[in-house]
């Protein structure tokens, strides 16, 4: 089956810039995607869509509607939208193997998505139905400060621990800087103190004793610097596609154990 990555992240930290640039990629090499928008905050999307969350719940009515705020009115939205999603996945499942890849485009703020009740229908149905990947999209230009990238590590560890599928870290806007000081940090815990001990002292206890869950969760994923702008590293990330497609098998043979 067609695997199906579910791309989320931080707002501004280039999820929609992301699924353009691997879009328009996967078009070229007459290879086309099918792509799910699920954002229904987004004014202008800069790909083309098969599935648009805005076509079946209107945000700025459902704000007025339930006298919500934007946030509020987000989160209502998806909740109405993941009533339906058994329907929506049938109607994805149909159409999947005739594309390479399945896109989900979540909204800007992360938490929507991936701590609410309908992101977790979504992601759990999916799981159940396609070979799903999680895409954690990480700003790569805003985390050269230690502090920044460690919380935005433990952001997505504890995305991973909650969803446990497949994992791939894009480390996005490599144009602006290279990943290079991530990987290092990634890979030898040692430096990575020793750049957060020039940050803040009073941290160093609690650092230490995540530094073994961080551990833990970099030797679980795959990471992989990319340019959304320009397309650097699109094709080391669909290699990481197919590694977290076969590791998708065992994910469904625990799930399968679980239930038992
Ligand atoms: P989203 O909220 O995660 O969907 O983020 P967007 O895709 O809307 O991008 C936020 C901003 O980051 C936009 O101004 C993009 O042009 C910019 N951006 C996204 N990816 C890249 C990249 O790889 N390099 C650079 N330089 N800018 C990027
Ligand atoms: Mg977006």
């Amino acid at each position: 089956p067609t695997p199906c990555i579910l791309v989320v992240g931080m707002a501004g930290a280039g999820k929609t810039t992301f699924v353009q640039r691997l879009t328009a990629h996967l078009h070229s090499k007459a290879a086309p995607p099918y792509v799910i928008n699920l954002d229904p905050a987004v004014l202008k999307l800069p790909y083309p869509v098969n599935i648009d969350i805005r076509d079946t719940v209107n945000y700025k009515e459902v704000m007025k509607q339930y006298g919500l705020g934007p946030n509020g009115g987000i989160m209502t939205a998806l909740n109405l939208f993941s009533t339906q999603f058994d329907q929506v996945l049938q109607y994805i499942e149909k159409r999947a193997n005739e594309h390479s890849l399945v896109i989900f485009d979540t909204p800007g703020q992360l938490e929507v998505f991936t701590w609410s009740a309908s992101g977790t229908i979504i992601t759990d149905t999916l799981g159940l139905t396609l070979p799903t990947i999680v895409v954690y999209v990480l700003d790569t230009s805003r985390s050269v400060n230690p502090t920044t990238f460690m919380s935005n590590m433990l952001n997505a560890c504890s995305i991973l621990y909650k969803t446990t599928l497949p994992f791939i870290l894009v480390m996005n806007k490599c144009d602006i800087i290279d990943n290079g000081f991530a990987v290092e940090w990634m890979k030898d815990f040692t430096v990575f103190r020793q750049a957060l001990s020039q940050e803040t002292s009073f941290m160093s206890n609690l650092v230490q004793s995540m530094s073994l869950a961080l551990e833990e969760f970099y030797s679980n994923i795959s990471s992989v610097g990319v340019s959304s702008l320009t397309g650097a590293g699109i094709n080391e990330f669909l290699a990481a596609v197919d590694k977290g497609r076969v590791e998708y098998w065992d994910y469904l043979a625990r799930r399968k154990k679980i239930s038992e």
